[in-house]
Protein backbone atom coordinates (compact mmCIF):
# COMPACT_ATOMS: atom_id res chain seq x y z
CA UNK A 1 0.00 0.00 0.00
CA UNK A 2 1.32 3.40 -1.09
CA UNK A 3 0.50 6.03 1.76
CA UNK A 4 1.35 10.11 1.87
CA UNK A 5 1.01 11.58 5.14
CA UNK A 6 -0.08 15.02 6.81
CA UNK A 7 0.68 16.04 9.94
CA UNK A 8 -0.06 19.44 12.04
CA UNK A 9 -0.08 19.86 16.17
CA UNK A 10 0.06 23.48 18.03
CA UNK A 11 -0.74 23.91 21.67
CA UNK A 12 -3.74 25.92 21.23
CA UNK A 13 -4.46 29.29 22.18
CA UNK A 14 -5.58 28.92 25.89
CA UNK A 15 -3.26 26.39 26.69
CA UNK A 16 0.37 26.90 28.58
CA UNK A 17 2.02 23.73 26.88
CA UNK A 18 1.17 21.28 24.20
CA UNK A 19 0.82 17.63 25.92
CA UNK A 20 -0.19 15.79 22.61
CA UNK A 21 2.56 13.67 20.87
CA UNK A 22 2.42 12.19 17.90
CA UNK A 23 4.33 9.85 15.45
CA UNK A 24 4.33 9.37 12.34
CA UNK A 25 6.68 6.45 10.96
CA UNK A 26 6.96 5.78 7.42
CA UNK A 27 9.17 2.95 7.98
CA UNK A 28 6.69 0.56 10.35
CA UNK A 29 4.38 2.52 8.64
CA UNK A 30 2.55 3.33 11.95
CA UNK A 31 0.85 6.78 12.71
CA UNK A 32 -0.32 7.73 15.97
CA UNK A 33 -1.64 10.30 18.43
CA UNK A 34 -1.92 10.85 22.04
CA UNK A 35 -3.37 13.22 23.97
CA UNK A 36 -1.88 13.33 27.59
CA UNK A 37 -3.13 14.36 31.25
CA UNK A 38 -2.46 15.29 34.28
CA UNK A 39 -0.84 18.03 36.45
CA UNK A 40 2.99 19.28 36.19
CA UNK A 41 4.69 17.77 33.34
CA UNK A 42 2.75 14.94 33.91
CA UNK A 43 0.66 15.33 30.65
CA UNK A 44 3.44 15.42 28.15
CA UNK A 45 5.35 13.02 29.78
CA UNK A 46 2.21 10.54 29.62
CA UNK A 47 2.06 11.28 25.92
CA UNK A 48 5.31 11.00 25.32
CA UNK A 49 6.06 7.87 26.96
CA UNK A 50 3.11 6.42 25.53
CA UNK A 51 4.18 7.06 22.16
CA UNK A 52 7.75 5.99 22.01
CA UNK A 53 6.79 2.68 23.71
CA UNK A 54 4.01 2.45 21.56
CA UNK A 55 7.09 2.57 18.51
CA UNK A 56 9.25 0.61 19.93
CA UNK A 57 7.00 -2.30 20.86
CA UNK A 58 5.34 -2.53 17.02
CA UNK A 59 9.11 -2.06 15.37
CA UNK A 60 10.16 -5.03 17.86
CA UNK A 61 6.96 -7.13 16.29
CA UNK A 62 4.16 -6.28 18.68
CA UNK A 63 0.49 -6.46 17.29
CA UNK A 64 -0.86 -3.21 17.68
CA UNK A 65 -2.96 -4.14 20.34
CA UNK A 66 -0.31 -5.44 22.41
CA UNK A 67 1.80 -2.39 21.72
CA UNK A 68 -0.88 0.04 22.88
CA UNK A 69 -0.80 -2.54 26.44
CA UNK A 70 2.96 -1.82 26.50
CA UNK A 71 2.68 1.47 26.04
CA UNK A 72 -0.06 1.30 29.09
CA UNK A 73 3.18 -0.57 30.95
CA UNK A 74 5.17 2.34 29.99
CA UNK A 75 2.88 4.67 31.54
CA UNK A 76 2.35 3.16 34.57
CA UNK A 77 6.03 2.20 35.23
CA UNK A 78 7.18 6.11 34.34
CA UNK A 79 5.01 7.47 36.89
CA UNK A 80 5.49 5.00 39.69
CA UNK A 81 6.83 6.32 42.94
CA UNK A 82 7.34 9.98 41.26
CA UNK A 83 4.92 11.89 43.21
CA UNK A 84 4.58 14.79 40.45
CA UNK A 85 3.42 12.14 38.03
CA UNK A 86 1.42 10.26 39.54
CA UNK A 87 -2.37 9.94 37.93
CA UNK A 88 -0.81 10.87 34.83
CA UNK A 89 -2.88 9.51 31.69
CA UNK A 90 -2.99 9.12 27.97
CA UNK A 91 -5.08 8.41 25.07
CA UNK A 92 -3.91 6.55 22.10
CA UNK A 93 -5.14 6.31 18.57
CA UNK A 94 -3.27 4.63 16.36
CA UNK A 95 -3.34 3.35 12.68
CA UNK A 96 -1.06 0.79 10.72
CA UNK A 97 -1.86 -1.58 7.45
CA UNK A 98 -2.66 -4.92 8.05
CA UNK A 99 -3.27 -6.42 4.50
CA UNK A 100 -3.25 -5.92 1.07
CA UNK A 101 -5.96 -3.12 1.22
CA UNK A 102 -6.60 -2.96 4.82
CA UNK A 103 -5.55 -0.19 7.87
CA UNK A 104 -5.78 -1.70 11.09
CA UNK A 105 -6.86 0.83 14.25
CA UNK A 106 -5.83 0.31 17.88
CA UNK A 107 -7.83 2.65 20.33
CA UNK A 108 -8.44 4.14 23.70
CA UNK A 109 -9.76 7.41 24.90
CA UNK A 110 -11.05 9.82 23.55
CA UNK A 111 -9.11 10.84 20.24
CA UNK A 112 -10.73 9.92 16.68
CA UNK A 113 -10.35 8.46 13.77
CA UNK A 114 -11.92 9.30 10.70
CA UNK A 115 -12.12 7.89 6.94
CA UNK A 116 -12.87 10.10 4.32
CA UNK A 117 -14.23 8.92 1.41
CA UNK A 118 -15.44 10.55 -1.98
CA UNK A 119 -16.10 13.26 0.16
CA UNK A 120 -18.35 11.84 2.86
CA UNK A 121 -16.18 11.74 6.73
CA UNK A 122 -17.44 8.86 8.68
CA UNK A 123 -16.10 8.52 12.37
CA UNK A 124 -14.45 4.84 12.71
CA UNK A 125 -13.40 4.84 16.57
CA UNK A 126 -15.97 5.24 19.63
CA UNK A 127 -14.71 7.66 22.01
CA UNK A 128 -14.19 6.66 25.51
CA UNK A 129 -16.14 9.41 27.64
CA UNK A 130 -18.70 9.95 29.84
CA UNK A 131 -20.91 11.83 27.50
CA UNK A 132 -20.48 10.05 25.06
CA UNK A 133 -21.26 6.67 27.30
CA UNK A 134 -24.60 8.56 27.83
CA UNK A 135 -25.34 9.08 24.33
CA UNK A 136 -24.95 5.44 23.34
CA UNK A 137 -26.98 4.92 26.66
CA UNK A 138 -29.87 7.51 24.98
CA UNK A 139 -29.32 9.40 28.11
CA UNK A 140 -28.10 12.53 26.27
CA UNK A 141 -28.93 13.75 22.73
CA UNK A 142 -25.26 14.27 20.45
CA UNK A 143 -26.81 17.93 20.54
CA UNK A 144 -26.36 18.34 24.41
CA UNK A 145 -23.15 16.32 24.14
CA UNK A 146 -21.49 18.93 22.54
CA UNK A 147 -21.91 21.28 25.59
CA UNK A 148 -21.77 19.41 28.14
CA UNK A 149 -19.36 20.82 30.92
CA UNK A 150 -17.89 16.71 31.51
CA UNK A 151 -17.11 16.41 27.65
CA UNK A 152 -13.74 16.21 28.96
CA UNK A 153 -13.59 12.95 31.18
CA UNK A 154 -12.41 10.05 29.44
CA UNK A 155 -13.73 6.72 30.65
CA UNK A 156 -10.27 4.55 29.25
CA UNK A 157 -7.08 5.86 29.25
CA UNK A 158 -3.37 5.03 29.52
CA UNK A 159 -1.69 4.92 33.01
CA UNK A 160 -4.69 4.31 35.05
CA UNK A 161 -4.71 0.50 35.34
CA UNK A 162 -2.41 -2.49 34.93
CA UNK A 163 -5.05 -4.02 32.30
CA UNK A 164 -6.43 -1.71 29.34
CA UNK A 165 -8.99 -2.83 26.95
CA UNK A 166 -7.87 -1.72 23.27
CA UNK A 167 -10.18 -1.33 20.86
CA UNK A 168 -9.02 -2.43 17.29
CA UNK A 169 -11.24 -1.70 14.10
CA UNK A 170 -9.85 -3.16 10.57
CA UNK A 171 -11.07 -1.40 7.82
CA UNK A 172 -10.88 -1.25 3.64
CA UNK A 173 -9.32 1.48 1.89
CA UNK A 174 -9.22 2.39 -1.79
CA UNK A 175 -7.09 4.26 -3.45
CA UNK A 176 -8.29 8.09 -2.81
CA UNK A 177 -9.24 7.36 0.94
CA UNK A 178 -8.37 9.87 3.76
CA UNK A 179 -7.74 8.99 6.98
CA UNK A 180 -7.68 11.52 9.99
CA UNK A 181 -6.15 10.61 13.27
CA UNK A 182 -7.02 13.82 15.82
CA UNK A 183 -6.92 14.73 19.55
CA UNK A 184 -10.18 15.96 20.87
CA UNK A 185 -8.53 19.69 20.47
CA UNK A 186 -9.86 19.40 17.23
CA UNK A 187 -13.19 17.91 17.54
CA UNK A 188 -14.47 19.71 20.59
CA UNK A 189 -13.80 22.91 18.48
CA UNK A 190 -15.00 22.03 14.89
CA UNK A 191 -17.99 20.15 14.40
CA UNK A 192 -17.93 17.25 12.49
CA UNK A 193 -19.66 18.42 8.95
CA UNK A 194 -16.96 21.25 9.10
CA UNK A 195 -14.24 19.42 9.67
CA UNK A 196 -15.31 17.20 7.28
CA UNK A 197 -15.39 20.30 4.95
CA UNK A 198 -12.06 21.27 5.64
CA UNK A 199 -10.44 17.88 5.28
CA UNK A 200 -11.52 17.77 1.60
CA UNK A 201 -10.88 21.31 0.96
CA UNK A 202 -6.81 20.64 0.68
CA UNK A 203 -5.79 17.89 -1.33
CA UNK A 204 -2.40 17.49 -0.14
CA UNK A 205 -2.32 15.73 3.46
CA UNK A 206 0.05 18.37 5.37
CA UNK A 207 -1.85 21.38 4.28
CA UNK A 208 -5.25 19.59 5.22
CA UNK A 209 -3.44 18.59 8.46
CA UNK A 210 -2.64 23.02 9.16
CA UNK A 211 -5.51 23.80 7.89
CA UNK A 212 -7.83 21.73 10.24
CA UNK A 213 -5.38 22.82 12.91
CA UNK A 214 -5.97 26.24 11.49
CA UNK A 215 -9.59 26.20 12.09
CA UNK A 216 -9.99 24.79 15.46
CA UNK A 217 -7.76 27.46 16.54
CA UNK A 218 -9.91 30.39 14.57
CA UNK A 219 -12.40 28.86 16.98
CA UNK A 220 -11.05 29.49 19.94
CA UNK A 221 -8.32 26.83 20.38
CA UNK A 222 -9.42 25.37 23.97
CA UNK A 223 -6.87 22.90 23.80
CA UNK A 224 -4.11 20.74 22.49
CA UNK A 225 -4.48 20.32 18.73
CA UNK A 226 -2.89 17.50 16.96
CA UNK A 227 -4.24 16.13 13.24
CA UNK A 228 -2.87 13.63 11.38
CA UNK A 229 -4.01 13.10 7.77
CA UNK A 230 -3.00 9.54 6.05
CA UNK A 231 -4.05 9.66 2.22
CA UNK A 232 -3.92 6.31 0.47
CA UNK A 233 -2.92 6.53 -2.72
CA UNK A 234 -2.40 2.93 -4.26
CA UNK A 235 -3.20 -0.38 -2.55
CA UNK A 236 -1.37 -3.20 -3.43
CA UNK A 237 -2.45 -5.15 -6.41
CA UNK A 238 -5.06 -8.41 -5.94
CA UNK A 239 -3.60 -11.78 -6.62
CA UNK A 240 -3.61 -13.78 -9.96
CA UNK A 241 -6.57 -14.51 -11.24
CA UNK A 242 -5.75 -18.08 -11.67
CA UNK A 243 -4.19 -18.41 -8.23
CA UNK A 244 -7.40 -17.05 -6.64
CA UNK A 245 -9.06 -20.55 -5.93
CA UNK A 246 -5.89 -20.70 -3.67
CA UNK A 247 -5.48 -17.86 -1.38
CA UNK A 248 -1.79 -17.24 -0.92
CA UNK A 249 -0.58 -18.44 2.74
CA UNK A 250 1.79 -14.98 3.05
CA UNK A 251 0.25 -11.80 2.73
CA UNK A 252 1.85 -9.79 -0.44
CA UNK A 253 4.75 -8.58 0.05
CA UNK A 254 4.31 -4.97 -0.79
CA UNK A 255 3.22 -4.34 2.58
CA UNK A 256 5.23 -2.10 5.26
CA UNK A 257 8.13 -4.91 5.13
CA UNK A 258 8.96 -4.22 9.09
CA UNK A 259 4.86 -5.36 10.13
CA UNK A 260 5.12 -9.00 10.34
CA UNK A 261 2.34 -11.40 11.55
CA UNK A 262 2.34 -10.43 15.49
CA UNK A 263 4.58 -13.54 17.12
CA UNK A 264 2.96 -13.41 20.37
CA UNK A 265 -0.67 -12.82 19.81
CA UNK A 266 -2.23 -13.97 23.34
CA UNK A 267 -4.57 -16.93 23.54
CA UNK A 268 -7.70 -15.76 20.91
CA UNK A 269 -6.57 -14.90 17.50
CA UNK A 270 -9.28 -16.80 16.19
CA UNK A 271 -11.94 -14.50 18.02
CA UNK A 272 -10.35 -11.58 17.32
CA UNK A 273 -9.97 -11.97 13.97
CA UNK A 274 -13.84 -12.63 13.51
CA UNK A 275 -14.14 -9.61 15.56
CA UNK A 276 -12.24 -7.66 12.98
CA UNK A 277 -14.20 -9.10 10.43
CA UNK A 278 -17.14 -8.02 12.19
CA UNK A 279 -16.07 -4.51 12.68
CA UNK A 280 -15.37 -4.56 9.32
CA UNK A 281 -18.57 -5.86 8.04
CA UNK A 282 -21.02 -3.60 10.22
CA UNK A 283 -18.40 -0.53 8.58
CA UNK A 284 -18.95 -1.24 5.12
CA UNK A 285 -22.19 -3.48 4.60
CA UNK A 286 -24.46 -1.97 7.23
CA UNK A 287 -23.34 1.86 7.61
CA UNK A 288 -23.89 2.56 3.91
CA UNK A 289 -27.47 1.62 4.64
CA UNK A 290 -27.57 3.24 8.13
CA UNK A 291 -26.28 6.49 6.46
CA UNK A 292 -28.56 6.46 3.88
CA UNK A 293 -31.48 5.68 6.59
CA UNK A 294 -29.97 8.16 8.43
CA UNK A 295 -29.94 11.37 5.97
CA UNK A 296 -33.75 10.61 5.39
CA UNK A 297 -34.58 10.31 8.48
CA UNK A 298 -32.83 13.63 9.40
CA UNK A 299 -34.49 15.10 6.01
CA UNK A 300 -37.77 14.09 7.65
CA UNK A 301 -36.83 14.87 11.03
CA UNK A 302 -35.83 18.49 9.89
CA UNK A 303 -39.42 19.14 8.20
CA UNK A 304 -41.06 18.17 10.91
CA UNK A 305 -39.17 20.32 13.90
CA UNK A 306 -38.66 23.30 11.48
CA UNK A 307 -42.44 23.96 9.98
CA UNK A 308 -44.87 25.36 12.33
CA UNK A 309 -49.00 25.75 12.11
CA UNK A 310 -51.71 27.18 13.94
CA UNK A 311 -54.06 25.38 15.68
CA UNK A 312 -55.91 24.72 18.65
CA UNK A 313 -55.54 23.78 21.75
CA UNK A 314 -58.66 22.91 23.82
CA UNK A 315 -60.43 26.14 22.97
CA UNK A 316 -56.60 27.76 22.90
CA UNK A 317 -55.22 29.02 20.09
CA UNK A 318 -51.37 28.17 19.91
CA UNK A 319 -48.41 27.79 17.38
CA UNK A 320 -47.61 23.99 17.00
CA UNK A 321 -43.99 23.38 15.96
CA UNK A 322 -44.20 20.40 13.73
CA UNK A 323 -46.33 19.03 11.22
CA UNK A 324 -50.06 17.74 11.55
CA UNK A 325 -50.77 14.55 12.65
CA UNK A 326 -46.74 13.70 13.05
CA UNK A 327 -44.07 12.94 10.84
CA UNK A 328 -42.40 9.45 12.20
CA UNK A 329 -42.76 9.45 15.77
CA UNK A 330 -41.99 13.21 15.62
CA UNK A 331 -45.27 14.39 16.97
CA UNK A 332 -45.92 18.25 16.79
CA UNK A 333 -45.76 19.97 20.40
CA UNK A 334 -46.87 23.27 21.23
CA UNK A 335 -44.64 25.56 20.62
CA UNK A 336 -45.93 29.17 21.82
CA UNK A 337 -49.38 29.76 23.45
CA UNK A 338 -51.37 33.02 22.29
CA UNK A 339 -54.51 33.15 25.11
CA UNK A 340 -56.81 33.95 21.88
CA UNK A 341 -59.55 31.65 22.38
CA UNK A 342 -61.12 29.93 19.30
CA UNK A 343 -64.72 30.54 19.73
CA UNK A 344 -63.66 34.21 20.16
CA UNK A 345 -62.65 34.54 16.33
CA UNK A 346 -64.78 34.90 13.24
CA UNK A 347 -66.58 31.43 12.18
CA UNK A 348 -63.96 31.33 9.05
CA UNK A 349 -60.28 31.94 10.88
CA UNK A 350 -61.76 29.28 13.37
CA UNK A 351 -61.57 27.22 10.64
CA UNK A 352 -58.60 28.18 9.59
CA UNK A 353 -57.42 27.07 13.41
CA UNK A 354 -59.42 24.05 14.03
CA UNK A 355 -58.13 22.60 10.61
CA UNK A 356 -54.52 23.67 10.65
CA UNK A 357 -54.59 25.34 7.60
CA UNK A 358 -51.96 27.80 8.06
CA UNK A 359 -48.57 25.83 7.97
CA UNK A 360 -45.01 27.34 7.05
CA UNK A 361 -42.20 29.32 9.67
CA UNK A 362 -42.90 30.44 12.94
CA UNK A 363 -42.84 34.46 11.00
CA UNK A 364 -45.91 32.91 9.10
CA UNK A 365 -47.66 31.83 11.81
CA UNK A 366 -46.71 34.47 14.15
CA UNK A 367 -48.73 36.67 11.51
CA UNK A 368 -51.41 34.57 11.42
CA UNK A 369 -51.57 35.07 14.91
CA UNK A 370 -51.08 38.81 15.11
CA UNK A 371 -54.21 38.91 12.37
CA UNK A 372 -56.21 37.04 14.92
CA UNK A 373 -55.82 39.27 17.52
CA UNK A 374 -56.50 42.24 15.63
CA UNK A 375 -59.52 40.85 14.73
CA UNK A 376 -60.39 39.32 18.43
CA UNK A 377 -59.75 43.16 19.82
CA UNK A 378 -61.31 44.92 16.90
CA UNK A 379 -64.49 42.89 18.24
CA UNK A 380 -64.39 42.42 22.01
CA UNK A 381 -64.02 44.69 24.67
CA UNK A 382 -62.57 41.95 27.07
CA UNK A 383 -59.03 42.60 27.77
CA UNK A 384 -56.36 39.80 27.00
CA UNK A 385 -53.41 38.94 28.40
CA UNK A 386 -51.61 38.43 25.24
CA UNK A 387 -48.37 39.93 24.24
CA UNK A 388 -47.79 41.08 20.75
CA UNK A 389 -45.34 43.57 19.89
CA UNK A 390 -47.03 47.06 19.54
CA UNK A 391 -47.12 48.65 16.47
CA UNK A 392 -47.90 52.24 16.13
CA UNK A 393 -47.10 52.23 12.30
CA UNK A 394 -49.52 50.87 9.97
CA UNK A 395 -48.42 47.28 8.46
CA UNK A 396 -49.15 46.62 4.93
CA UNK A 397 -50.22 43.70 5.81
CA UNK A 398 -52.61 44.35 8.18
CA UNK A 399 -56.56 44.19 6.85
CA UNK A 400 -57.86 47.32 6.12
CA UNK A 401 -61.21 45.81 5.51
CA UNK A 402 -63.28 46.54 8.94
CA UNK A 403 -65.20 43.07 9.16
CA UNK A 404 -68.30 42.84 11.49
CA UNK A 405 -68.20 39.33 13.19
CA UNK A 406 -70.32 37.95 15.64
CA UNK A 407 -69.34 36.26 18.59
CA UNK A 408 -70.97 32.99 18.90
MN1 LIG B 1 -7.18 17.16 24.61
Amino acid sequence: MRLMTGRATDQGRTRAKNEDASLVDDEHTLFAVADGMGGHRGGEVASHTAIEALRAAFAGGASIDVSISRANDAVLARAAGNDELTGMGTTMTAVTVAGRDQLLIGHVGDSRAYLLRNGEMVRITDDHSLVEELVREGRLTPEQAEAHPQRAIVTRALGVDADVEVDTYEISVEPGDRVLICSDGLTTMVRERDIERFARSERDPQRAADVLVAAANDAGGEDNITVIVVDVLEVAAPPEEGAAAFPPAEPPTTIAPAAPPPPFVPAAPRARRSRLRTVRGVLFVVLPLVVILGVAGGVLGWYARSSYFVGASRNEVVIYKGVPGGVLGWDPTVDQRTGIKVDALQPLDQDRVRTNSTRGSLSTAQAFVGRLQDSVTSTSTTTTTVKKPKTTTTRPRRRTTTTTSKRP
